[in-house]
């Protein structure tokens, strides 16, 4: 199963949480306040991406 991180609106609390791939956001239990309101963060994709972007802008610079 993958491990994926929440945010939760009710309390701002950050937790990873162990999931099927098609869990529902719904379904995920704050372990803070208990409320289900979380919501996914892809901060790891994010930041992979960001990473290539910046590379790419990189190799770019010396080719004149
Ligand atoms: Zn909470």
């Amino acid at each position: 199963m993958p491990l994926y991180e929440y945010r939760c609106r009710a309390c701002g609390a950050e937790f990873e949480q162990l999931v099927r791939w098609n869990t529902p956001p719904e379904e995920i239990e704050c372990p803070h306040c208990g409320r289900r309101e979380a919501e996914k963060r892809l901060s790891r994709f994010a930041a992979r991406g960001t990473d290539s972007g910046s590379r790419r802008d990189a190799a770019c610079g010396p080719i004149t």
